[in-house]
């Protein structure tokens, strides 16, 4: 899994880190969030009294970030990251909410148990439009073999 929440990050940083990256977060600091789902790794851009560059490979529990302010660069965390890193969680749960809006078709929701079924090594919240497609169009063609 590589779901993160809010305790979790919290439990990441001191508080005075914590608290100016939520602040950061809160006050929309974190620009062009991006996931590099083949890699695993997002990339977005801090606004503080520079523009930062922040970069989180996530791997299970395991966090691996990087950060051009000379805070990370001394203290090996900064506020940028964890402002990144809420940003992330909190678009992993737009994404697990949409999920269940229940306005898909029973297709979709059958290619989401199997990404479910099978999530275990492969993080359905990481899967992006085309990967969905990709399963869909599979299900199809066993669907023809069958019938
Ligand atoms: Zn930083």
């Amino acid at each position: 899994m590589n779901k993160l929440d809010t305790s979790l990050i919290k439990r990441i940083f001191t508080a005075s880190t914590f608290n100016k990256g939520e602040a950061y977060h809160k006050s929309g600091r974190v620009h062009g969030l991006q996931l590099n789902s083949a890699k695993n790794i997002w990339r977005a851009t801090v606004s503080g009294s520079k523009l930062y560059t922040v970069q989180i490979e996530l791997n299970g529990y395991d966090i691996d970030d990087d950060c051009n302010c000379p805070a990370h660069y001394s203290y090996g965390e900064c506020k940028h990251v964890c402002a990144t890193l809420l940003a992330i969680a909190d678009e992993q749960n737009v994404a697990t909410s949409s999920k269940k809006s229940g306005t898909k078709n029973a297709r979709y929701r059958r290619a989401e148990e199997l990404i479910d079924y099978f999530g275990e090594s492969n993080n359905r919240s990481e899967l992006n439009a085309e990967d969905e497609v990709l399963f869909e169009s599979r299900i199809s063609i066993e669907g023809t073999y069958v019938s």
